[in-house]
């Protein structure tokens, strides 16, 4: 059984907590690993390690912080494989989508490459009679980074390149579902010349993140998981006068409009709603059709398409979705299927009761798609994050619009449509942070910046891009006269020029 440990100061250690929790494969259901969770004097410790290896981190060249950066890319480029297999074996996702995840935070490395250029400030020559002003952007000191079970490799990924590129030292505590990942790619890091101490993992639970939240050594946390957690982080970390960056949960729409190809629209339908089990941020999980013909044209397109589904393990180089993460989130997939069909809505395709043969204990759910489902709904209004898609039928344009804004979540949406000017109106009205015109999941690429709106993020900033640079960094300005500038006399009033 393999024991996974934290690595501290650039050593692997193992938590003498006491608690521990087991890591599955979910193809299997068999025990794979096991996790200690840290106590908050382990995590303690890794704080005052990141805390002793900032001054020195903080006054390397930015350059020479970029050089570290590019023989990293380097490094996870040549191991996608590895990073990629890490990530099925605990998360469960096709090969191909975990090659995809890793590919996707190589790009964050590929910008982080490339920060010195953002930590320049302004200049301006005489703002005064003989004085100048400058400004730069300086690192905060020690940033901690909380990451969910769904991305195990690119999430960690969005944070600490970028963090540690603009001169902070870093403490991940991954998901203890899936925390082998971050393992594999902690390894390269270090094996790019890192020092010791700049990129630290805690392993752990509810008393790790605590800790850091609380610490007062601890200056801004990122946070990607679920809303209530989320808004725990963001209102505990805030309290104890930390920058926070929350991203929460979400429930997706796509709008479809009469004119949109249908082929092109269940295509993408299939791909955003049932990829990697449905366990995506960006996932649509909601279809809103516009008018009862383009409903009935879309249901009748994707009900074959889902059920003929190909799900596997991820070993199966067919297979276009795996199982869940555990046995208690494919119950809890499964109550809302139970859920959704008393509460009224049309199963149309039935994923309960799937089973794979050579993988009975295994987390699947079969795909699952309900017609005819009413905004009051449970399955409407919770995030499911399975392989669940809901079609709500929306009279017109300008009803769906209204549906999506008054969701609580807003992280992504899409429409599909021939018609510029619907689309444009529809990026322009949507309460939603990330939109896709004909794009089924709009993420950002990494010189943009990722995040929703309303309780799909707490916090000002979106992660990675430029926006994760302001996150991470300050900004100085400074004003200099030299002697020669100086005028005799103390002066009283408040300085104009
Ligand atoms: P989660 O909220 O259960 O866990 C996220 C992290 O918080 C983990 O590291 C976990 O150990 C920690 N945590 C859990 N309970 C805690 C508690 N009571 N106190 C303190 N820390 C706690 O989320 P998850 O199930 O791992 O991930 C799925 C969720 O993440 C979904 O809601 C999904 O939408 C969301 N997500 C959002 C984004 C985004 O960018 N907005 C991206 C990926 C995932």
């Amino acid at each position: 059984m393999q024991v996974i440990m934290n690595a501290i100061g650039g050593a692997r250690v193992e938590s003498r907590s006491g608690r521990t929790v087991p890591v599955y494969n979910p193809a299997t259901g068999e025990q794979s690993g096991i996790l200690g969770l840290s106590s908050r004097s382990e995590v303690e410790q890794a704080i005052a390690v990141a805390k002793a290896a900032f001054p020195a981190w903080r006054d390397t060249p930015p350059l020479k912080r970029a050089r570290l950066m590019f023989r990293f890319k380097e490094l996870l480029s040549a191991n996608a494989d590895k990073v990629a297999r890490a990530i099925s074996a605990e998360h469960g996702k096709t090969h191909d989508d975990a090659l995809g995840e890793v590919q996707r935070g190589l790009e964050v490395v590929e910008f982080a490459c490339g920060i010195p250029h953002l930590l320049k400030g302004e200049f301006a020559r005489n703002v005064g009679p003989a004085i100048d002003s400058y400004s730069d952007r300086q690192p905060l000191g020690v940033v901690a980074g909380i990451t969910p079970f769904n991305f195990p490799a690119m999430v960690p990924l969005w944070m600490y390149p970028v963090s540690v590129a603009c001169g902070n030292t870093f403490i991940l505590k991954p998901s203890e579902r899936d925390p082998s990942a971050a393992m594999v790619v902690y390894d390269l890091f270090m094996e790019a010349g890192f020092p010791e101490g700049v990129l630290n993992v805690v392993h752990g639970d509810k008393e790790a993140v605590d800790t850091l939240l609380t610490h007062p050594d601890v200056k801004a946390i990122s946070f990607v998981g679920s809303t209530p957690i989320a808004e725990y982080v963001y209102s505990t970390g805030t309290a104890h006068g930390k920058r926070v960056q929350a991203l929460g949960g979400a429930k997706n729409h796509m709008i479809v409009m009469p004119d949109a190809d249908m082929n092109q629209v269940a295509d993408a339908l299939m791909g955003a709603g049932y990829g990697s089990a449905g366990e995506r941020c960006m996932a649509i999980s909601v279809a809103v059709p516009i008018g009862e013909e383009t409903g009935n044209r879309l249901v009748e397109t994707l009900a074959p398409r889902v059920q003929s589904l190909k799900i596997g393990p991820s070993t199966d180089g067919d297979a276009e979705m795996g199982p869940l993460i555990t046995r208690a989130h494919q119950q809890k997939v499964l109550g809302y299927i139970d859920q959704g069909v008393k509460e009224g809505a049309d199963l149309v395709v039935d994923g309960r009761g799937f089973s794979l043969q050579g993988y009975e204990d295994g987390y699947f759910v079969g795909g699952t798609l309900f017609d005819r489902v009413k905004k009051d709904m449970t399955i409407y209004r919770e995030e499911i994050f399975g392989p669940v898609l809901s079609v709500v039928r929306a009279g017109n344009y300008d009803e769906a619009l209204d549906l999506i804004n008054a969701h609580e979540y807003g992280n992504g949406t899409a429409i599909f449509t021939r018609d510029g000017d619907a689309a444009r109106a529809f990026a322009d009205r949507i309460e939603v942070g990330m939109v896709g015109i004909n794009v089924p999941i709009p993420v950002p690429v990494a010189y943009f910046s990722f995040g929703g709106w309303k309780r799909s993020l707490f916090g000002d900033h979106s992660i990675y891009g430029p926006e994760g640079v302001r996150f991470n960094t300050r900004l100085k300005t400074v004003t200099t006269r030299w002697p020669a500038g100086i005028k005799d006399g103390a002066v009283y009033t408040f300085p104009t020029l």
